[in-house]
């Protein structure tokens, strides 16, 4: 009989959902540990722009609903996770912009500001301040400044993994992965894994998957019938050069109803020139284009939006990627956090990197309602990592963004 480990909960996937989860629950005090199977942050959490919504986003779309209300406290508790306050420990994350600014372009001015100041909106958005704006802005329409804030995602996923060493395995590109199975046994499951030193069965009281895309194929393996995914493709683009300014915008479209025409985040490659990512319509329109196509259409719209703002001699690129959430009716963006519990398995999409809190609020009710308290592992667990250590081939790697 191969040896058996025991635990309380198996996360698979460390994107951010899946370690701030991994935070919340090793605070709580149950034994977990996670299994990656690429980089950290690999798959949509270091890519995406960084952006910790408040809703406006939402109430743009007409879909402030009560669900969705959720969002509108997450710059506030993100923001106190950062000061070290929080519910879980992000001093080491670090800030790319404390704000967020909207512009209606020339033409929405007064639309706007009735919009701005109805109660859809949470409290917080308020007009920019010129000393605020970019130069090449100024004079052009009202900039506003919204509660929503951007964080720097490789400094977030390496504060989230922090302290968790012993926790947080590789599954490896040795081929672990291939040789992971469930074996089930009624509505219960046990993992086997075929590492180097030999075989290890894995048991756990849950195993929690927050592998993003991943989700599906993890669910197929888990013998899993509801859970359906469904991937919303994007086509990024980045610009970067020696010298460009530090841009946290949406641009609004022709109406109020529409999704940012444009949104700009700006960040830093690895020899720190500044890069610009763009992200909104342009990359949800974009996904049928060729990479050159996407260039031009992105070239295009700077030049109209933004013509002062000096970009020539810019290096471009482009990212393929989807966004991976629950099947929803009619291929609609979800609003919120959500879980699919079958049996002994929580299969979990946090939607957006902001709500990543509320979908570990939820698994910890999930939890609690199943009468899984922390601690309660028969067999050998975390102090045992060793039997772990002697399977997966160490820990993953943290992954970069693409423009590197
Ligand atoms: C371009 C883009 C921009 C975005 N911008 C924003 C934004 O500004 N603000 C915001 O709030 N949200 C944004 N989002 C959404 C946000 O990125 C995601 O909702 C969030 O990062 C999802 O986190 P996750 O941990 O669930 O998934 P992921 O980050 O995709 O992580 C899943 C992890 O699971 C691993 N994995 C896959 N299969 C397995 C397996 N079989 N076993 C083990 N591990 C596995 C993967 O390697 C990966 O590391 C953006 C998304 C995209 C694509």
């Amino acid at each position: 009989m191969p040896p058996s480990y025991s635990t309380d909960i198996v996360i698979f996937g460390g994107g951010a959902a899946g370690l701030w989860l991994l935070n919340r629950l090793s605070a709580a005090g149950y034994r977990t540990i996670l299994l990656e199977r690429g980089a950290l942050g690999g798959g949509q959490s270091i890519h995406a722009q960084g952006i910790i919504h408040g809703g406006l986003k939402y109430a743009l779309h007409g879909a402030f609903s009560g669900a969705s209300r959720a969002i509108a406290e997450m710059p506030a508790r993100w923001r106190e996770c950062i000061a070290g306050s929080g519910e879980i420990d992000l001093s080491a994350c670090k800030l790319s912009s404390p704000h967020f600014y909207l512009w209606s372009g020339e033409g929405l001015g007064g639309g706007m500001k009735a919009f701005l100041g109805s109660k859809a909106v949470a409290g917080g958005t308020e007009v920019a301040a010129e000393m605020e704006i970019p130069v090449f802005l100024r004079g052009r329409g009202v900039v506003y400044r919204l509660p929503d804030f951007v964080v720097d995602t490789h400094s977030l996923i390496r504060a989230l993994a922090q302290g968790h060493a012993g926790r947080i395995f590789t599954l490896g590109s040795d081929g672990t992965e291939n040789t992971l199975t469930f074996e089930r046994t009624g509505g219960h499951r046990e993992l086997q894994v075929q590492g180097a030193e030999g075989p290890l069965r894995i048991k756990a009281r849950r195993y929690v998957f927050c592998a993003g895309e991943g989700n599906q194929a993890l669910s197929a393996k888990a013998g899993l019938t509801t859970p359906r995914c469904q991937l919303r493709p994007l086509k990024m683009v980045s610009i970067s050069r020696a010298a460009l300014p530090e841009v946290f915008l949406h641009v609004l479209g022709a109406g109020l109803g529409a999704t940012p025409r444009l949104t700009i985040t700006s960040h830093r490659d690895t020899n720190n020139n500044p890069v610009w990512y763009l992200g909104g319509d342009l990359a949800e329109t974009g996904v049928e284009r060729t990479d050159a196509r996407q260039i031009d259409v992105a070239r295009a719209m700077l030049a109209e939006l933004l013509p002062d703002a000096g970009l020539d001699e810019l290096e471009w690129r482009c990212l393929d990627i989807n966004r991976a959430e629950p099947e929803s009716p009619g291929g609609r963006r979800p609003d919120n956090a959500s879980l699919c519990t079958e049996q002994d398995v929580i299969v979990a999409w946090p939607v957006k990197l902001a709500l990543a809190p509320v979908l570990a609020d939820q698994v910890m009710h999930k939890l609690r309602e199943d009468g899984i308290e922390p601690g309660n592992a028969d067999g050998p667990g975390n102090a045992d990592s060793g039997l772990l250590a002697g399977i997966f081939p160490g820990s993953p790697a943290f992954a970069r963004p693409f423009w590197n």
